[in-house]
């Protein structure tokens, strides 16, 4: 339902948290992040519940902070509105996690595709499909771009993704179908959002990513291309309604 991208030199979770409580308005049930921490490992922690939820669980068992962040409200279509079904999902090997807004309609062909060939699942969601399909890739490509491309050319329905593997930290990918998906760029770091309550606080200037678009975000810039990886142009804008 709200989504938030970070890379940059500044601890994330506080602009992931802040992000996410600025796209509250659009209603959700559950709330989680995920960052790569200085270490290079990957942290995550999801709760069902408001944002309050996650927060006092993170003060209470803090999380190792990063400079590479993504965070998530979801409001449940696939899997009820528990702390499993929570996003992030994260690949079988846990190095490996996925954000998502909207319904991959082929899910469960997609589902059955890993299950046969051995992968097992933690959650009810179609998002979890995703994580798992792109974790597969990872391992055989070992490039988180090129493995995403691979990924969202085979999901139909409505998404809007972010990944990012611990791997490749100051590094996140994002791609959209049928639902919205707007950078954030800033001085030395760059922000993704489903909206741009996302990120204003932070940066009025704003790139917004066309139909069957993926974007690549490092603290240095931004890339867009085609689901093919043919690059795009596209149309900067200024947020000028007041934050
Ligand atoms: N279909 C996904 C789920 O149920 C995402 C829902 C959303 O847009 O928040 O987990």
């Amino acid at each position: 339902c709200g989504i938030v991208g970070y890379v940059g030199p500044r601890p994330s979770q506080s602009i992931l948290l802040a992000g996410l409580a600025r796209l509250e308005y659009r209603g959700y049930d559950s709330a989680g992040v995920a960052v790569i921490d200085g270490d290079g490992g990957l942290g995550m922690r999801k709760r069902a519940g408001k944002l309050k939820v996650l927060r006092d669980d993170l003060s209470e068992h803090p999380l190792a902070d990063g400079t590479t962040g993504i965070g998530h409200t979801r409001w449940a279509t696939h899997g009820g509105p528990t702390d499993g079904n929570a996003h992030p999902h994260l690949a079988d090997d846990d190095k490996l996690a996925v954000i998502h807004n909207g319904i991959i309609e082929n899910f469960s062909e997609l589902k059955d595709e890993l299950l046969a060939d051995g992968y097992t699942f933690r959650s009810e969601t179609d998002t979890e499909v995703a994580a798992v399909l792109l974790g597969r890739e990872y391992q055989r490509s070992g490039d988180l771009v090129t493995a995403f491309r691979s990924v969202v050319s085979r999901l139909e329905g409505a998404f809007t993704l972010l990944a990012m593997h611990e791997d490749q930290p100051g590094l996140v990918v994002g791609a959209r179908r049928n639902s919205p998906l707007v950078i954030g760029l800033g001085e030395g770091e760059n922000f993704l959002g489903s909206d741009v309550a996302a990120f204003v606080e932070h940066t009025r200037n704003a790139l917004a990513i066309g139909q069957d678009q993926i974007v690549a975000i490092t603290p240095a810039g931004v890339e867009v291309t085609d689901f093919d990886g043919n690059p795009v142009e596209v149309e900067p804008f200024e947020v000028t309604w007041d934050a």
